[in-house]
C-alpha cells in the first residue's frame, strides 16, 4: 500500500502574518488543500496522514480513503517521523509532501510514484534556471556552481517505508538535520532518482509566492 504524509505543521514565519502559509486562502480554499484534494483523489494513493497543530485538522476531510492526523514536530524532518508512526503497517511506499506546494500535478506524481516502487527513493525536481555562487560568511564569492548539474529539490518525495526507518535510525544516531527526505537514504548510502517535474510545483514562502500563486490559479499558466 502507497501512504501520503502531508506536511503542514510549520509555523511560516518568513511569509509574515499570523496563520502558517499553508493554511492562507488560495482560491476557493487553503494552500494546503489544493495539494490534498489531489491525493484524495488519487487512486493508488491508500491512506492520507496530515501532519498539522489540532486547530487546523477541521479543515482536512475526505470520504475516499482512511485519513490519519499527526502532531508536527520542532523540525520538518520530526513532522515526517510523527507522521511515520502513523502510516498503515502494511505500507511499503511513503510520500511525503509540503503542504505549501499547491501545484502538483498527477502526470508528475504517477511518474514519481513509478521510480519510487522501482528504485527506492526518488524527488520531483525542477532544473535550476539560476547561475548559483557558493559564498564565504562575509559573501565573498568561492566558487560557481555547474548550473547543468543542479536540481531544484521539490516534493513529493518517495521512499520505501524500510529505507525510511532504516534512515531515520541513522539520521537519529548521528543527530543529523536534513531538509528534505530522500536526504534521509542518502545518509545510509541509498541510491535517489531524480524525476523531472514542473517550476509550477514551487513552495510558497514568502509574500511574493503568495501573489504569483493567485495569479498561476487565476490565469491557469504554467
Ligand atoms: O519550512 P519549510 O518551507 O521547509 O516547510 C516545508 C513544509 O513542511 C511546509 O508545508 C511546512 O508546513 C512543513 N513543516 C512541518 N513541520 C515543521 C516544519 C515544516 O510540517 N516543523
Amino acid at each position: 500500500m502507497i501512504s501520503l504524509i502531508l506536511l503542514a505543521g510549520g509555523t511560516g514565519t518568513r511569509m509574515g502574518g499570523p496563520i502558517p502559509k499553508q493554511f492562507l486562502t488560495l482560491g476557493n480554499k487553503p494552500v494546503a488543500l489544493h495539494s490534498f484534494d489531489l491525493f484524495a483523489n488519487f487512486p493508488e494513493i491508500g491512506e492520507l496522514i496530515v501532519v498539522c497543530a489540532p486547530l487546523y485538522q477541521y479543515f482536512f476531510s475526505t470520504k475516499t480513503k482512511p485519513l490519519s492526523f499527526a502532531l508536527p514536530g520542532e523540525r520538518r524532518q520530526d513532522s515526517v517521523f510523527n507522521g511515520l508512526q502513523k502510516c498503515h503497517p502494511n505500507a511499503s511506499l511513503i510520500l511525503v509532501h509540503d503542504g505549501a506546494r499547491p501545484f502538483v500535478e498527477a502526470s508528475h506524481l504517477k511518474t514519481l510514484i513509478e521510480a519510487g516502487l522501482r528504485v527506492g527513493a526518488a524527488t520531483l525536481a525542477a532544473p535550476v534556471t539560476s547561475t548559483i555562487k557558493e559564498c564565504d560568511e562575509k559573501r565573498v564569492v568561492q566558487k560557481t556552481l555547474d548550473r547543468s548539474k543542479l536540481w531544484d529539490i521539490q516534493t513529493p518525495q518517495a521512499l520505501h517505508r524500510d529505507l525510511l526507518v532504516k534512515g531515520f535510525e541513522e539520521v537519529h544516531a548521528r543527530k543529523l538535520t536534513v531538509t528534505d527526505d530522500v536526504s534521509i537514504a542518502e545518509t545510509i548510502g541509498h541510491f535517489v532518482e531524480i524525476v523531472a517535474g514542473s517550476p509550477r510545483n514551487f513552495k510558497l514562502t514568502t509574500p511574493f509566492d503568495l501573489v504569483v500563486a493567485k495569479a498561476l490559479l487565476e490565469h491557469g499558466a504554467a
